[in-house]
């Protein structure tokens, strides 16, 4: 996830660029960087020379076209200020704003990056999943790479093709071989007329203006210029000249494409025409669940791959122990994953606040695993808790959604979460993409302790099929706001939940919570009886999760006590279950899966619950009173 611009036209492209990616910063502000290129120019006095990384001098010294870059780590002002003053003529270029997903945030990381010969410059959003086997191919055709990124293969392949074919065909070419997703825009200092752009996975528009053509990851970055604008599509690229689109296919073949007028505000646009950036981020989850999953899935094998795993993958066959480190959401998460390893890996597993951990004495040993889940990375109380762990001599693992993050440094091995940027401060995707990776760890420990490959094929399919069940749940947010419009009065709300669904239940009542400063407690539905449900009456609803799992008879009998006492009840319930209407008084219904994955499932109705609540009591869902994205502070 990050920020695309490009600009073809008569005016001078970097205001244009820099404008684009200020409004884009949202999606990621790793670090910055600036393609421009420059007409032939003679000026030896020119101050700028050459800027940090692998860039080219900023003017051309003998009047030949030049492509100057500027990058710049961290946020997008940072990157204004290194070119502020200076004199950049250019009137095409293109930019981006990153979000790392390979190789840490810093300078040579930025994108655009550029083939040997600095030629072809690119911005690429996505992944390039097969970019270790292509760069090794491509290091023994003699390319030299400069940064860690996957990105940079894409630069060198087409930079070979270009050695027989046009711009355009070197492209579709280089495009053929890539496994992965991109959103790219692309310069070539050999066709200096063009940028092309082109798309799989990663969103990308183009603004037609007049004599003109801006193109961005996102509306918002357009939207100054024209209204007029042309989504493109998965399998698309666009050949852009300051007076002509071409579209064509993967074929070569071209694609008529009409433009669609946009009345959106850039507020709007910077959330995709979501009112928050929470609903968005509820409304992204099959696509980071996805993007979480995706290459590292071996189905046919009931197996995954897990990249950050391999150098500890012999010592995590010796590990008696795992404790898992977190905060919040992430704890709830780690709860969740509790259940998955100790079913199915058959691993001892503690799960611990983070806080707690280093002020006890926790008994860790060589044979213990610690994992740190954080979303941000620096989390500072799950920090401590890593560092305590290593000086105990146990073995560190992060799930960490922050590439180039102190947590994903510090760790020393582990997982990303490739959730993207999360900026609605209750955690939600990142939530659902950390019981993914749980779900990947399950399998990937448990076939090393003796899981048959039934079981972790049963588990890789069922997995797969998650963006698309959770699809079907998003379908259902207007009769989620109904329900919540119903209980928006209510003060108290218990939230209930079994086994697997127990820690959904703590993390729905942590939800409504955050974002609605209503009280809620969650309870493992069992334990209801032992003390809480003194608690319930006609004006303490509860929320109860309920699917047909091996729970599903005790969950109908704590039911049954609650609507004994008067209690109202809102179940979350699998399709089908028409037994829990009679008991219910509102039910939300979630599709039917493997038990261990319905909390992916059931957390959705509970995000979207907390959120209509919240909205309906007029609050800020994005920014709650007291709270901060990413707790530093001890
Ligand atoms: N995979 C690329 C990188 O790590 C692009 C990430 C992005 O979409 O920002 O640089």
């Amino acid at each position: 996830m990050c920020g695309i611009i490009g600009y073809i036209g008569k005016q001078k492209a970097v205001p244009i660029l820099i404008e684009g990616l200020k409004r884009l910063e949202y999606r990621g502000y790793d670090s910055a960087g600036i393609s421009v290129i420059s007409p032939p120019r003679v000026d030896e006095q020119s101050s700028l020379r050459v800027e940090a990384g692998n860039q080219q001098p900023a003017i051309s010294k003998n009047g030949k076209i030049d492509i100057i870059t500027v990058k710049a780590t961290g946020k997008v002002s940072v990157l204004e200020e290194k070119i502020n003053g200076k004199d950049i003529a250019g009137t095409i270029g293109i930019a981006h704003t990153r979000w790392a997903t390979h190789g840490k945030p810093c300078d040579k990381n930025s994108h655009p990056h550029c083939d040997c010969q600095k030629n072809i410059f690119l911005a690429h959003n996505g992944i390039v999943e097969n970019y270790q086997e292509l760069k090794d191919d491509l290091i023994k055709k003699g390319h030299k790479f400069s940064s860690e990124t996957d990105t940079e293969v894409i630069a060198h392949l087409i930079e070979e093709f270009n050695k027989k074919f046009d711009f355009k065909n070197s492209v579709l070419a280089a495009l053929k071989l890539l496994r992965g997703t991109y959103g790219l825009a692309i310069i070539n200092k050999k066709e200096p007329d063009k940028i092309i752009v082109a798309r799989l996975g990663s969103p990308l528009a183009i603004g037609i203006g007049n004599g003109e053509y801006i193109i961005a990851s996102d509306f918002s970055a357009i939207i100054r210029h024209t209204d007029q604008v042309i989504f493109m599509e998965d399998g698309e690229v666009a050949i852009l000249t300051k007076e002509n689109c071409e579209i064509v296919n993967m074929k070569n073949k071209s694609i008529a494409k009409e433009a669609t007028k946009v009345e959106w505000s850039v507020e709007k646009a910077e959330k995709q025409g979501f009112d928050h950036f929470m609903l968005k981020e509820i409304f992204e989850q099959p696509d980071s669940i996805l993007d979480a999953v995706r290459g590292r899935i071996i189905e046919k094998e009931g197996m995954v791959k897990l990249g950050g795993l391999r150098d500890v993958k012999e010592k995590l066959a010796d590990i008696e122990k795992i404790v898992i480190v977190s905060c919040g959401t992430s704890y709830n998460a780690g709860l969740v994953g509790k259940y998955m390893l100790e079913e199915y890996a058959g691993i001892t597993v503690e799960v611990e606040y983070a806080s707690e951990f280093r002020y006890r004495k926790p008994l860790l040993n060589k044979n213990t695993a610690v994992i740190a889940i954080s979303q941000s990375g620096e989390t500072a109380d799950t920090l401590a808790a890593i560092r305590e762990a290593e000086n105990k001599g146990a073995l560190t693992l992060g799930i960490v959604n922050t590439v180039g993050s102190t947590i994903a440094n510090e760790t020393m091995a582990g997982v990303y979460n490739h959730a993207g940027p999360e900026i609605g401060v209750a955690s939600t995707k990142a939530f659902t993409s950390q019981l993914s990776i749980l779900a990947l760890l399950t399998i990937f420990l448990g076939r090393q302790r003796g899981m048959s490959f039934v079981t972790g094929k049963r588990i890789a399919t069922e997995m797969n099929k998650i963006p698309k069940l959770i699809a079907n749940i998003l379908k259902q947010a207007k009769d989620i706001k109904k329900i919540a419009k119903k209980y928006v009065q209510y003060q108290d709300f218990l939230y209930l939940g079994r086994k697997y669904n127990f820690p959904i239940a703590l993390e729905g009542a942590l939800k409504i919570k955050e974002i609605s400063y209503v009280h809620a407690e969650g309870f493992a539905s069992g334990e209801m009886k032992h003390g809480t449900i003194a608690l319930i009456d006609k004006n303490f609803p509860t929320v109860f999760i309920a699917p047909r799992d091996s729970v599903y008879e005790k969950n109908i009998s704590g039911m049954q006590e609650i609507k004994a006492r008067s209690g109202k009840i809102i179940a979350i319930a699998t399709v089908g279950d028409k037994e829990i209407k009679k008991i219910a008084d509102d039910v939300i219904y979630i599709p039917k899966t493997l038990e261990m994955l319905t909390p992916l499932l059931s957390v959705i109705p509970l995000q979207f619950f907390a959120y209509y609540v919240g909205i309906l009591k007029g609050l800020d869902v994005d920014k709650p009173r007291n709270l901060a994205k990413s707790v530093t502070v001890e």
